[in-house]
């Protein structure tokens, strides 16, 4: 893909070309990290200032936990399989028109299906869809700062505007929901390259995807049929899930913890640093479609694994995967993550430097800032705004330029072309940067990749 599309008929390539499939599999003894992440469920969590919630501006929902982005979780699957395969028989038989999902839709629905993107019901409407692009706020005036378009083929708008609603199909031809077609509208891609990613270089993977898509889309509430196949199934918990174990281990205030990267100190200090103030630490992976040169899922997932085991405390971390696509939209990622996050029970979201950059698009501290401009009370997630963080040879510990008043050159920097240099030379790099564990698995996958 090397540029913008163009913008009426004709332009129908929607952006295939980055494969959907995971990586065959996610390695043997999963089942086992499972359990140890999810063990012992515990009333109490130690040392949890429970009190902290008021004070903090957290308000708590029923189990409490923070209420879900709107008030309720948004919850689109139809779960009884008879019943599914009944309503997808029906709407087979309705002759609707048939939309291929790209694997950002495939992963949107997802997340629709779970309730992950409450308060959304579907695929945005334009009202919706212009809110969150211009002002960052749906039309009901909530936050809301990424699109969630369904992407309509110009050739098939017409007959998308005619019926009462739309089969949608994934990758493998499967009718894996409907879409009630409340709205079908065009859009202006470019200017919402601009003022999403900040960008129309379709060197930027976001901006790529985007420019493969149609200028058309179609919205409108979803009904899902079944959930999306993944390598990572037994990892991946919905909204509901989550809620439930944080409420049956007691925690009310729960860190969010969003990443695509393996598991460096740096990372574990920011998630030790927050899980110091909360009750409990949600660390969530992302294992939906990343771009072709970042570490393969399932490495990054079982990083953590390795990692969880041997240095976190059990009872107070939950590792699950989170099965959305990235979009690299920098400071509007890092909200969206985070609302998403209080859907699945978070009270807090760590947001590092850079959170969902790529290459030098965005200015690093914009994902801090972006929380700003929302009262907290309509956000109802904490950001935790974290600087960079290094092992600092003089303090003898990890730091981050708030706690450390020495000069760089006492700071052990590996850049991430350096540690992979490293890793590919059968090279660990030093304890105090990666934990051994998660250097050998590192290691080990390289090898296998450069093979
Ligand atoms: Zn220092």
């Amino acid at each position: 893909m090397t540029g913008w599309k163009g913008t009426g008929a004709g332009g129908t390539a929607r952006g295939r070309a980055q494969g959907a499939g995971g990586p065959a599999a996610a390695g043997t003894g999963t089942h086992e990290a499972r359990d140890a992440g999810h063990a012992a469920p515990q009333v109490e969590a130690p040392g949890s200032p429970r009190a902290a919630g008021p004070e903090l501006g957290v308000d708590a929902g029923e189990e409490g936990l923070v209420p879900p982005h709107g008030g309720r979780l948004c919850r689109r699957l139809v779960d009884d399989p008879a019943l599914a395969a009944e309503r997808r028989a029906a709407a087979q038989a309705a002759g609707l028109p048939r939309l291929l999902l790209s694997p950002r839709e495939r992963s949107d629905l997802e997340l629709l299906a779970t309730g992950a993107l409450s308060p959304l019901e579907g695929f945005m409407t334009a009202e919706d869809y212009h809110g969150c692009v211009d002002a960052m706020r749906l039309a009901s005036g909530l936050p809301w700062s990424l699109p969630v378009v369904l992407s309509v083929p110009p050739d098939q708008v017409e007959a998308v505007r005619r019926a009462p609603a739309v089969l949608l199909v994934d990758e493998g031809g499967r009718p894996c929901g409907l879409m009630e077609v409340r709205d079908v509208f065009r859009r202006d891609r470019q200017r919402e390259a601009v003022l999403v990613f900040g960008t129309t270089d379709v060197a930027h993977p976001g901006v790529a995807r985007l420019a493969g898509e149609s200028d058309w889309c179609a919205g409108g509430p979803v009904v899902v049929f079944e959930r999306q196949p993944t390598w990572a199934r037994e990892w991946v918990l919905e909204p509901a899930e989550t809620r439930r174990l944080f409420a049956r281990r007691g925690w009310r205030l729960v860190a969010g913890f969003q990443t695509r990267n393996p598991l460096h100190r740096a990372h574990e200090y920011l998630q030790k640093c927050a899980l110091e103030m909360v009750d409990g630490l949600l660390l969530h992976p992302l294992v939906g479609e990343t771009k072709a040169d970042d570490l393969p899922r399932h490495v990054v997932l079982e990083s953590y694994r390795v990692a969880v085991r041997a240095y976190y405390p059990q009872e107070r971390v939950v590792l699950a995967a989170f099965p959305a696509a990235m979009r690299y939209a920098g400071p509007r990622e890092a909200l969206f993550h985070a609302l998403i996050r209080k859907n699945y029970g978070c009270s807090h979201f760590i947001v590092g430097r850079d959170h969902a950059g790529v290459g030098s698009y965005y200015d690093p501290y914009a994902a801090h800032r972006i929380f700003d401009r929302f009262a907290p009370e309509e956000l109802g997630v904490i950001p935790l705004r974290f600087e960079h963080a290094f092992y600092c040879r003089r303090c003898g510990a990890m730091a981050t330029v708030k706690t450390c008043p020495h000069p760089p050159a006492d700071r052990l920097h590996l850049s991430g072309t350096r540690v992979r240099a490293m890793l590919r030379a059968g090279e660990l790099p030093p304890p105090e940067f990666t934990r051994p564990e998660v250097a050998e698995l590192l290691r080990d996958a390289l090898a296998a990749q450069g093979a």
